[in-house]
């Protein structure tokens, strides 16, 4: 007899009316994977152009959204190592990567020729239940904190990928963090710290950028957008040199003055454009001063088992801005349609 689950879904795309609160089937681990029941799940920026109809997924209706998984292992298809044990708590890395394409055997599974992501591609988290590849779960140990642990994946990987990774921020250089108010203006400006960088922070209100202070950034480094021209407050504040590295994923008009607030020789990495992936910019202003423009995407396994590791020891704190219940998903996404909150928004999936 097919088991039954509880889950938020949408079959057409439109507003946060269209997610249902239904009944689906519980989906069942295959040769090698995973079947994990859902503590917490983050929602992240992706859900809302999805569900607006902005990505076509791939993914059959009805689409269940989610990418920032948190829960327990409830059990394994054949063939896995079982390597954590029923029960215990774990995070789910979110891309699903083929391992045997070109990317995948030259070490770049976020480049995966075909790889997925959950939530996206395959179901996720706005579930009781999702499954996954086996090697795409990873132990959260003693660390206690749901809620924190689901507002951390997507969030800080993306951040440490683009930072670490693709940018090597160095200590003692300034980087330049866009909406800091965001999931991943939230982490970037706390890994920003954890390497010793300076962080410059932007955001489109005041009291943003007050919590900005609230994490350690210096009120004098923090610019709000809406009220003085990007590239002017940068080069006031940076005494005209610019910053070494632009955090960038809004996109848009803004682009061509976050292009223009890099050093010589500095870069700009972007994983996004939450405003518009249409920017315009004046090439001179990467030719002359020897700019490096960096894409990034996601984060590998590898990179989220250090940030994992880095979360238990205490070295990052997440922050919840708000919790609901998975029944109030549509709200959830109301909410966040009007942009007012700070860091991210979690789904609880209570028994
Ligand atoms: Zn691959």
């Amino acid at each position: 007899m097919t088991e039954m689950m509880k889950a938020a879904v949408f079959t057409t795309p439109g507003g946060p009316e269209v997610l249902e609160y239904v009944e689906i089937e519980r989906p069942l681990p295959g040769r090698g994977e995973v079947l994990v029941r859902v503590r917490a799940c983050g929602i992240n920026g992706f859900d809302l152009l999805a569900r607006n109809g902005r990505y076509q997924t791939g993914q059959a209706k009805p689409h269940v959204l989610g990418g920032d998984v948190v829960g327990s292992v409830a059990g394994y298809g054949p063939g896995c190592e079982e390597r954590i044990s029923v029960g215990d708590n774990v995070a789910l890395h979110w891309v699903i990567s083929c391992g045997s394409c070109e990317q995948c055997l030259r070490g770049f599974e976020t480049t995966c020729l075909r790889y997925g992501y959950l939530g996206a591609k395959y179901p996720g988290g706005y579930a009781e239940y999702v499954v996954v590849p086996e090697r795409n779960i990873v132990a959260l140990h003693d660390y206690v904190d749901l809620y924190k642990a689901a507002a951390f994946p997507m969030a800080f990987g993306t951040s440490w990928h683009m930072l670490v990774t693709r940018a090597q921020l160095q200590p003692g250089e300034t980087v330049l963090v866009q909406a800091v108010g965001s999931g991943i203006g939230v982490a970037a400006i706390q890994i920003a710290q954890l390497i010793g960088a300076r962080v410059i922070g932007s955001a489109g209100s005041d009291w943003k950028l007050e919590r900005a202070v609230d994490m350690g950034v210096a009120p004098g480094d923090l610019i709000n957008y809406n009220k003085n021209g990007l590239y002017d407050e940068v080069m006031r504040i940076t005494d005209k040199r610019g910053v070494d590295v632009v955090f960038e994923h809004i996109g848009g008009e803004g682009f061509g003055d976050a292009v223009r607030s890099v050093t010589r020789n500095g870069r700009l990495v972007t994983c996004g454009g939450t405003a518009s992936y249409d920017v315009s910019m004046n090439i001179a202003h990467v030719f002359h001063k020897q700019v490096s423009i960096i894409g990034s995407n996601s984060a590998t396994r590898w990179e989220f088992e250090q940030i994992t590791d880095l979360l238990r020891q205490g070295r990052f704190h997440p922050i919840v801005d708000r919790v609901f219940p998975l029944h109030q998903a549509a709200k959830a996404h109301a909410y966040l349609d009007t942009r007012s909150g700070f860091g991210k928004v979690v789904l609880s999936v209570d028994d």
